[in-house]
Order: C-alpha cells, then sequence, then structure tokens
C-alpha cells in the first residue's frame, strides 16, 4: 500500500506541474486494500496543498465511508467511492479544476462529438453533470449517471472527473479531456464547429480499439 501512496502522490503532483491543478484544487484516489486485506480505496487529505502533503497524509478508506488516517479525506470522498462501487473495472478517479474544463462547465452542456478524440472518453460526448454543491451526495450521484459508459464528464460550474483501470490512464484522460475542452472553447468563438455524425464516431471507437495505449486489449 506504501507503493499506491507514492504514486497517488505522484500522481497529484503531475497533475499541479501540468498546470492542471493548483492549491487545493482537486483530488485523486485509487482503489487497493487495506493490511487487514479489507477493499477500500485511498484517496487524498482535504484542503491540503499538494507541496505539503506526504504518502502518510493520504487516507484509506473503506466502502462504507469509514476514513483511517490522520487526515481528513478529501470532501469528495462521495463520489470518488460511488464510482469505483459502480465502476469495477475502474480503479483510480482524478477530479480536477483545470482551466478549461471548470470554464467549459459553466456552459451546462454536454460537450459534442466537435472532435474524434471524444471517443476517448468512452462515447460521442462528454456529459456536463448538473450543478452541485461540492462534497455532497447530490453532486455524487449526478457525477455516477455522467459517467455512465463514459471515462470523463465536466461538472457545471466546477471542473472534471476521468477515470481509468490505473492512475496512469485515468491521467491521460485528464490531459486529453482538457486539451479537448480547450479546442472546443476556442471554435465556440469563432462558430459553432461541424460535429461528426454517429457513424463516423462508431468508426473512431472501433479503431481506438486497436489503437497504441488507449487498446483496452
Ligand atoms: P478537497 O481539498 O476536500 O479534496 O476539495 C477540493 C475540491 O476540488 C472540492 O471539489
Ligand atoms: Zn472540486
Amino acid at each position: 500500500m506504501q507503493d499506491q501512496r507514492e504514486q497517488l502522490l505522484y500522481i497529484s503532483q503531475q497533475l499541479v506541474s501540468f498546470g492542471l491543478n493548483r492549491g487545493t484544487s482537486g483530488n485523486v484516489s485509487v482503489r487497493t486494500h487495506n493490511e487487514a486485506g479489507q477493499s477500500g480505496f485511498l484517496i487524498t487529505p482535504s484542503g491540503l496543498p499538494v507541496d505539503k502533503m506526504s504518502p502518510a497524509d493520504i487516507v484509506w478508506m473503506d466502502f462504507a465511508g469509514h476514513p483511517t488516517g490522520s487526515r481528513q479525506p478529501s470532501s469528495e470522498w462521495r463520489f470518488h467511492l460511488d464510482i469505483l462501487k459502480h465502476k469495477p473495472d475502474v480503479n483510480a478517479v482524478i477530479h480536477t479544476h483545470s482551466m478549461f474544463a471548470s470554464t467549459l462547465s459553466t456552459f451546462r452542456r454536454d460537450m459534442p462529438a466537435f472532435h474524434y478524440m471524444i471517443a476517448l472518453a468512452g462515447g460521442d460526448s462528454i456529459r456536463c453533470a448538473p450543478y452541485a454543491l461540492f462534497g455532497s451526495q447530490q453532486l455524487s450521484d449526478y457525477a455516477v449517471l455522467a459517467l455512465q459508459d463514459r471515462k470523463a464528464c465536466l461538472l457545471a460550474n466546477h471542473g472534471m472527473i476521468a477515470v481509468g483501470e490505473t492512475l496512469e490512464k485515468a491521467f491521460n484522460i485528464t490531459v486529453e479531456v482538457e486539451t479537448l475542452c480547450e479546442q472546443y472553447l476556442r471554435a465556440l468563438q469563432v462558430a459553432e464547429p461541424y460535429i461528426l455524425t454517429e457513424q463516423e464516431m462508431l468508426e473512431v471507437q472501433e479503431k481506438f480499439k486497436s489503437y497504441g495505449a488507449w487498446s483496452e486489449k
């Protein structure tokens, strides 16, 4: 579990280095067992800037929502828990307040297939979950719905969530979704972009099945 604490911290630091999170914004979790073999997850502590965080500050939590550790778990532990519970193939959850995802989320609308890379998030759109107070069960319920058959979603007036089989894969999705949000916002400044058809997006998804590191094989 020590290794996973270090990995979690490393990914949290990478999010800051890539400009995807600042200060205490955002949080990260990874599925794991505790020393007694009980299933749960590690999650970043609440309100602690990443540059002040050490592996020991990371909190372990079981699926009943009971934390173990010297710190408070992230205020968003509910959606981390619910996503890991609802998605057995997902082992890592990343939440950011990255610039472009957060800006786009203020329009409260789904991002359509204006670029084929949208398929990376698992479909032909990236949904925007309705607004709810940070840390609330309502926000968690909305996030779980928006992530149905998807690896990423926006949270209205807030930011984004990306998930993956591993922390590294969830990180890669985060970077790609942030890029898509920037491209979409820039496109919208000129005009409404053309949207790929359902058929075109099905072809992309088919092709992704055998494409590099994104392949699920
Ligand atoms: P935490 O510091 O509690 O993880 O909160 C940050 C955040 O992004 C809340 O939505
Ligand atoms: Zn947040």
